[in-house]
């Protein structure tokens, strides 16, 4: 094999395994991300009933206060209904205080409705108060154990670099761009063999004279660069792996 092809193809092999990694890293952040977002989403959930009963709370204190008022003045207009001598003054009076005693027990309804709704309340909050905190005990262990793996394949990734930059100070620079770009385009396969006079990149037969010139050009070490006229992948050939007879 020439040279300059098996340095491409051992960069190929460093760039399939860098591209590979670099998903399972952008897949692992994501894992840590989606758990981020499922804590924040419940800590909202969970400040939406805090607020809920807050509201609920201060409408009862409210209703609480007014109930108070309004007994008090019941009690000021029953003192001076024992004052009142005119009979109709009297009626009157009687009249006013009934339809403040009928105003005062539609607020006990409410305050009883109040507090129902809070006691179906409390526990809902306790409940997703509890399931948070479980929740983030959970994350915290999980994120810790993905970001030791990423820090692990981020050192990897480095070392693969490494590894890369090496081939490519080897390598013919224009033909380095040629190889990007065909593997930047072909889904990350840019180099191929030629097994029975067919690219393994899109399984379509080479015409038989670039197989020849191909083969020659490997058994006499001229290290020329063929592309396939299919799909432009660099095809090179390799008597281990390669069929004499078809190639
Ligand atoms: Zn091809």
């Amino acid at each position: 094999m020439a040279t300059q092809i098996a340095l491409l193809a051992a960069l190929q092999e460093v760039d399939q395994r860098l591209q590979r990694k670099e998903r399972d890293l952008h897949e692992l952040r994501q894992q840590v991300n989606a758990m981020v977002e499922e804590v924040a989403h419940r800590e909202r959930e969970a400040e939406e009933r805090r607020r809920r009963i807050d509201e609920l709370e201060a409408r009862h204190r409210a209703l609480e206060k007014q109930l108070k008022e309004e007994e008090a003045k019941i009690k000021e207009k029953r003192v001076r209904l024992n004052r009142v001598r005119n009979e109709r003054e009297l009626l009157a009076l009687r009249r006013e205080i009934d339809l403040m005693k009928e105003a005062n027990s539609k607020l006990e309804d409410e305050v009883l409705v109040l507090l129902e709704q809070l006691e179906r309340e409390k526990p809902l909050l306790a409940e997703v108060c509890a399931q948070l905190e479980a929740l983030k005990d959970k994350v915290g262990h999980e994120t810790s154990r993905l970001e030791m793996d990423v820090a692990a394949l981020e050192q990897e990734v480095q070392r693969d670099r490494a590894e890369r930059e090496e081939i490519v100070r080897s390598l013919d620079t224009d033909l380095c761009a040629r190889y990007e770009r065909i593997f930047a385009r072909r889904g990350g396969v840019a180099v191929v063999q030629i097994r029975d006079g067919t690219c393994q990149g899109c399984h379509m037969r080479l015409p038989p004279h670039l197989c020849n010139q191909i083969q020659s050009s490997y058994l006499q070490n001229h290290g020329t660069i063929f592309q396939c006229p299919h799909c432009g992948r660099i095809v090179y050939w390799h008597p281990a792996q390669g069929s004499d007879a078809d190639a």
